[in-house]
């Protein structure tokens, strides 16, 4: 018998279907920062000026419990684009231009999902997913593709622009400062030729990855440094996406999204989460969220429910009514929360990895940390190299009570402490052999002489 929740859920999925069988199928624009962090937006309570992402959340939803797969680069993508942890999808760590590999081809992402339906797709920036000819984006479901293929501090910063079968260099080294105001007008002009027909638009931001930089009309204009103005233009370019939706008179029928693939680099703001980019602290993996979708998506609301950028996959292929993909997806059909028929949908638990080695899980508002590596990332290794080690003791953390992961109470709460290692266990069975194997070679480690206290997991 279907309780009250079930029941309303199951009717504002309903809803969503019947709406949308009447016309045409909506329109998606899916606007990814770079190392943006949690408390860089105005309406996360930051000083930088974003007037227009503070009003697409005014005139939309926006979360404060969305979690990226990853806390770098590439990993995160992979996650974002096929709905499947990374470590599942062979791209568990960051790649860079000697990389020879990329998604597999037997990865579906979303533009693969949604353009045998007859959308268009373009990708418009930083892909990092593969920088070689097969392993770009007109090899993953999208039309066409403009921009650097993987991060603007990597060596070198070529501008490709690409169509099936073809790849052409549109500039050996990127002119950094103008970046953002060329994705635009690209993007601008996608949304100008592609408005009779359903589209996809992913527009993964190169920036406020470093090295920043900001066009002339921007430089020096905001009262936060180099990184102020780099926002202050993605805002900027957002506001200029925004407006062309509706100048096409496609407001109510474009869900636009933003979000960022992981936590602040050196600069930018994680909004009091503890940890930046690089790590399974919240700080490295939480993410502003938005969503608008007028008449859809209720206005000037604000989800505390947990989501992860896994589930935006699932979520457009019920949106869309677009067949999912065959691979088993790691994420869930968020729709019964971006339609305000619901708060918060329970989950098994998100789990999560830096490179292959699982760190955390997390199961409502409860966060269990049970490995972590011995040196900070992005600081010279110590002596025999950077480990990911067992802690001494499974760390606990109540995020509803203590966002800032400061106050360890797994010695309080033991029956929480057994009951997620109990969901890591049951996920984990199902993860590739490598992924398994890291995981139990983790938990063979000593942490300090002995392993008498290591505490050990029940194994898969
Ligand atoms: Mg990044």
């Amino acid at each position: 018998m279907p309780t009250r929740r079930t029941f309303l859920a199951a009717a504002g999925g309903a809803l969503a279907t019947r709406s949308l069988a009447a016309g045409r199928k909506p329109n998606v624009i899916l606007i990814y920062a770079d190392d943006l962090g949690y408390g860089d937006l105005g309406c996360y309570g930051s000083k930088l000026r974003t007037p227009n992402l503070d009003r697409m959340a005014s005139e939309g939803m926006r979360f404060t419990n969305f979690l990226s797969a990853n806390p770098v680069c590439s990993p995160s993508r992979a996650a974002l684009l096929t709905g499947r942890y990374p470590t599942r999808v062979s791209v568990p760590r960051v790649l860079f231009p000697q990389d020879k590999t990329g998604l597999p081809d037997n990865e579906v992402t979303i533009a693969g999902m949604l353009k045998p339906l007859g959308y268009r797709t373009m990708c418009i920036g930083k892909w990092h997913l593969g920088h070689l000819p097969q392993f770009l984006p007109t090899n993953r479901g999208f039309d066409e593709y403009y921009g650097i293929p993987y991060s603007n501090d990597m060596d070198p910063p070529v501008v490709l622009h690409s169509t099936p079968g073809k790849v052409e260099t549109v500039e050996e080294r990127a002119t950094l400062e103008t970046l953002t105001p060329r994705y635009t007008e690209q993007a601008l002009r996608f949304l100008e030729r592609s408005k009779d027909a359903p589209f996809f638009l992913y527009m993964p931001h190169t920036y406020p990855h470093i090295p920043l930089a900001a066009s002339p009309r921007f430089r020096g204009k905001s009262s936060h440094g180099i990184y102020g103005d780099v926002i202050e233009e993605l805002d900027w370019s957002v506001g200029e996406v925004l407006a062309a939706v509706k100048k096409n008179g496609l407001d109510k029928d474009t869900l636009v999204l933003f979000s960022s693939d992981n936590g602040p680099w050196y600069l930018g703001s994680p909004g009091g989460l503890r940890g930046r980019k690089g790590t399974t602290y919240e700080g490295g993996v939480r993410e502003p969220f938005l969503a608008r979708m007028p008449g859809r998506i209720p206005a000037g609301k604000v989800c505390h429910g947990l989501a992860s950028t896994m589930d935006i996959l699932p979520t457009l292929a019920k949106l869309c009514e677009a067949p999912l993909p065959a691979n088993p997806l790691d994420g869930i059909d968020i729709w019964p929360l971006l339609s305000g028929h619901r708060q918060l949908i329970e989950r098994e638990a998100l789990l999560y990895f830096d490179n292959v080695y699982l760190q955390c899980a997390r199961w409502a508002n409860y966060k269990l940390h049970i490995a972590r590596y011995n040196s900070a990332v992005y600081s010279p290794a110590p002596a025999g190299g950077r480990v990911n080690l067992p802690l001494p003791k499974p760390e606990l953390y109540d995020l509803g009570t203590d966002p800032e992961e400061s106050y360890d109470i797994a010695p309080e709460r033991p029956e929480i402490v057994k009951r997620m290692q109990e969901r890591i266990a049951r996920l984990l069975a199902g993860f590739p052999e490598d992924i398994r194997q890291a995981h139990a070679q983790t938990f063979e480690k000593p942490t300090t002489g002995s392993t008498a206290a290591v505490p050990r997991l029940r194994q898969p």
